[in-house]
């Protein structure tokens, strides 16, 4: 589970959205504000990191 964040075009106000990793593609992002749908992803935090080591 990944935590998204996001910002809405109609009311100005940033959310977060947590999806599955292999959800995230088909994912819709939605105002939890407003409702709207005019929404676009400033950053993804990650709160499960796959780890590489070398
Ligand atoms: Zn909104």
């Amino acid at each position: 589970m990944s935590q998204y964040l996001y910002h809405c075009q109609d009311c100005e106000k940033d959310f977060t959205q947590q999806h599955h990793i292999s959800d995230i593609e088909k994912a819709e992002a939605t105002c939890p504000h407003c409702g709207s749908k005019r929404v676009h992803q400033l950053v993804a935090a990650f709160s499960a990191v796959t780890s590489k080591k070398s």
